[in-house]
C-alpha cells in the first residue's frame, strides 16, 4: 500500500553515501549544455515506422506510418502517405503488436529517495493486512539480525488500519531490544525508532525540536515517532547505506520501471535530498556508460542552498537531452493521509489542522532564491491551507518581476478551492496532482482524515481544467506506483479503490483531458515541448502499448502494458 509523502527526508546532512559517490566521481562530468549542432535535412528517413499510432493529437488521432530522422519525427500519416521518405537506406519497423502512443511522462517521481530505501523490507498494508502482522515481521526481522545490527523498513501507514496505530519506541524495545530500529512510513514524513536507535543516533530525551521536524513524546519522554525532515535525518546518516555500485544498479532499476509503464521522460522531484548535489553528477556518468532507460529531469532540492547548485554547475537547464536540471523543489507542508498536511480546519477528530512547515517569510525567501537564479518553482503544498500559503508566496514573490515562461507548479495541490485555480491562473502557476490519492486513499479521506465534504475536494483536476490551468498527473513514486496510465484512469473515473465508489463525479475529467495531463500537459510543465505527441518536429519518443487508450474503456486503462519503448527513436526499453 502507498501514501504520499517523501521529500521531507534528508538533504544536506552529512551523509556516509555522499562522500564515497563524491570519491566515486573521479572523472568530472560536464552538466553544461552542449552547442546545438547542425544536422542536415534528409530527403529519405532513417527509419519509418509502420504500425497503429496512435498521436496525441487532437483532430489528427491516428495513423499508420512515422517516418524518422535524427531522432525526430519528420513524417507521420498512413503509409502510402510516406512512400516517397523511404530511400534504400531506411529501416522499416513494423510494430505489428500494439498500439504506438507518444512516450509518457511521469511528472513527478523519487529516485534518489527510492533508491535509499530499496533494500529495507517492506512493512506496506497490502503486504501486511494487520497492524499486528507488521509488529510481527518487526519481530521476526529482529531475530534474524545479529544484535547490534540495524532493522530497517519502509512503508509503514498506520492511516490504513483501526485506530491508526503508531509503532512507538515502546513496542519496538519489546519486538526488538538488541538492535537498532527505523521504520520509515509510506509518506516518508515520519519515522519510528526504538531506545537503541535513538542512543546511535545520539538524541537523547532532553533533545530540544530540530528546525523543520519534531519528536514526539509521552510524559517528557521520546515515544519514538518521529516527524518531517529535521527529526528524520539524524538517523538517516547512521542506517545501513548500499554501496556505490548497488546504488547505481537500483538507479537504472528505478528508471527502468518508469519505462516498463511505457514512460519516456520523468522528473525527478527531490534531487539532492538524498546526497546532495553530485546526484546531477551521478545521472549523468551512468547515462554516459548507457543511456538512460528514460530521460531525467531534476528538480533541485532547495534545502541544499542556490549557492552549492551553483557550485556544482547546476544552473536551470543545463544539461543534455537525457539528463537535464529543470526546477527548484520546495517542501511547504506533510502528508495529508499523515496528518501532518496544513488545513484551514481540523482533522477529524482532532483539535488541529496540521501547520505549515515554514514561516511566511521563510517561503518567500526560499522562493526568491530559486526565481532569482532563473528556476521553476515546483512548490509542494498538500493541504488547502497549504495552497493558499503557496498562493500568498507566488503573488507575493512574481510581483514586480516580469513575465516568465517558467510554468511554475503547486505539486499535489490535493485539497484547493475553486477561487485557488482561478488565482493560479492569473500567476501563470499549473498544479501536479498525485492523482492516485483518490484511488488509494479516498475512502480513508471520508471516513477517518477529512469527512465526505471536504474528501470530495481531493485532486480537483475538472475545475483546474475549467480555470484554463494545464494540469499534470504524478505517481510520486514510490509512494504509488509509477503507472500514468492508472493515473488518468483515475483522474476519469474518480473511483476508489477501497470501495469501488466514485468519489465527487463532477471532478471526472474527459479521455482526452486524462490523457494530455499524462503526455501533451505533463511535458509542457516539465518544458519538454519537444515530446508528448507523435507530430512531425516531435521527438521520436514512444511506447508500444497493448491497447489504445484514446479509444479503449478507461476503466480498463490500469491493465493495459508496455512491450517496447524507444527515446529518438532508439530502443530504450524491451518486455
Ligand atoms: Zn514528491
Amino acid at each position: 500500500m502507498y501514501r504520499t509523502h517523501q521529500h521531507e527526508i534528508a538533504c544536506c546532512s552529512p551523509n556516509p553515501l555522499h562522500a564515497a559517490m563524491a570519491l566515486h566521481l573521479a572523472v568530472p562530468v560536464s552538466v553544461a549544455t552542449p552547442a546545438n549542432y547542425w544536422r542536415p535535412v534528409t530527403a529519405k528517413a532513417e527509419k519509418l515506422v509502420l504500425g497503429r499510432i496512435a498521436t496525441g493529437v487532437p483532430g489528427a488521432p491516428e495513423a499508420g506510418g512515422m517516418a524518422i530522422s535524427g531522432g525526430v519525427i519528420t513524417g507521420i500519416g498512413s503509409a502510402a502517405d510516406l512512400e516517397g521518405l523511404v530511400g534504400p537506406g531506411t529501416e522499416i519497423i513494423t510494430a505489428a503488436d500494439g498500439v504506438i502512443s507518444p512516450g509518457l511522462i511521469e511528472p513527478h517521481m523519487h529516485v534518489w529517495t527510492t533508491m535509499l530505501v530499496e533494500p529495507w523490507p517492506d512493512l506496506s498494508a497490502l503486504a501486511n493486512p494487520t497492524f499486528d502482522d507488521v509488529v510481527a515481521k518487526v519481530k521476526a526481522l529482529a531475530a534474524k539480525t545479529p544484535d547490534g545490527q540495524w532493522v530497517t523498513g519502509k512503508q509503514f501507514d498506520p492511516s490504513l488500519y483501526d485506530g491508526e496505530p503508531d509503532l512507538t519506541r515502546a513496542i519496538l524495545d519489546q519486538v526488538a531490544p538488541d538492535n537498532p530500529v527505523f521504520i520509515l512510513n509510506a509518506s516518508m514524513h515520519f519515522g519510528y525508532v526504538n531506545s537503541k536507535a535513538f542512543e546511535l543516533a545520539n538524541v537523547p530525551d532532553d533533545v530540544t525540536d530540530p528546525p523543520g521536524g519534531s519528536y514526539g513524546r509521552v510524559d517528557g519522554k521520546l515515544n519514538g515517532v518521529l516527524s518531517e525532515s529535521g527529526a528524520i535525518v539524524p538517523f538517516l546518516g547512521v542506517v545501513p547505506q548500499p554501496s556505490q555500485q548497488d546504488a547505481a544498479a537500483t538507479i537504472i532499476k528505478i528508471l527502468t520501471d518508469a519505462a516498463m509503464s511505457g514512460v519516456t521522460s520523468v522528473r525527478e522531484a527531490a534531487t539532492g535530498a538524498v546526497i546532495g548535489t553530485g546526484e546531477v553528477a551521478l545521472l549523468h556518468q551512468l547515462n554516459g556508460f548507457k543511456r538512460l532507460p528514460v530521460r531525467v529531469s531534476t528538480a533541485q532540492w532547495s534545502l541544499v542552498g542556490a549557492d552549492p547548485w551553483k557550485e556544482a554547475g547546476v544552473t536551470p537547464f543545463a544539461g543534455d537531452g537525457m539528463v537535464r536540471a529543470d526546477a527548484w523543489k520546495i517542501v511547504t507542508d506533510g502528508s495529508n493521509q499523515g496528518r501532518s498536511g496544513y488545513f484551514e480546519q481540523p482533522y477529524l477528530g482532532e483539535d488541529t489542522g496540521g501547520h505549515a512547515n515554514m514561516s511566511p517569510a521563510e517561503l518567500r525567501a526560499v522562493m526568491t532564491a530559486g526565481l532569482d537564479e532563473g528556476w521553476q518553482l515546483m512548490v509542494h503544498a498538500n493541504g488547502d491551507a497549504a495552497v493558499e500559503f503557496a498562493l500568498e508566496g507566488y503573488e507575493a514573490t512574481l510581483a514586480g518581476r516580469a513575465p516568465d515562461d517558467l510554468r511554475h507548479r503547486i505539486e499535489h495541490c490535493s485539497f484547493a478551492f475553486e477561487s485557488n485555480f482561478a488565482r493560479m491562473a492569473q500567476l501563470g502557476v499549473s498544479p501536479s496532482f498525485l492523482m492516485n490519492h483518490v484511488y488509494y486513499w479516498g475512502e480513508v479521506f471520508q471516513q477517518k482524515i477529512l469527512g465526505p465534504e471536504r474528501a470530495d475536494r481531493l485532486d480537483m483536476v475538472a475545475s483546474a481544467l475549467k480555470a484554463g490551468l494545464r494540469p499534470s498527473l504524478h505517481s510520486d513514486y514510490n509512494v504509488t506506483p509509477i503507472h500514468p496510465l492508472l493515473s488518468a484512469q483515475t483522474a476519469t473515473t474518480r473511483v476508489m479503490r477501497g470501495n469501488g465508489e466514485v468519489l465527487n463525479a463532477d471532478e471526472c475529467v474527459t479521455v482526452e483531458q486524462a490523457l494530455m495531463a499524462i503526455t501533451t500537459d505533463a511535458a509542457w510543465q516539465n518544458h519538454a515541448d519537444d515530446r508528448g505527441t507523435l507530430e512531425v518536429g516531435k521527438k521520436a519518443d514512444y511506447a508500444i502499448l497493448s491497447d489504445n487508450p484514446w479509444t479503449a474503456d478507461p476503466h480498463s486503462w490500469e491493465s493495459i502494458t508496455c512491450s517496447e519503448t524507444r527515446i529518438d527513436g532508439e530502443i530504450a526499453y524491451q518486455a
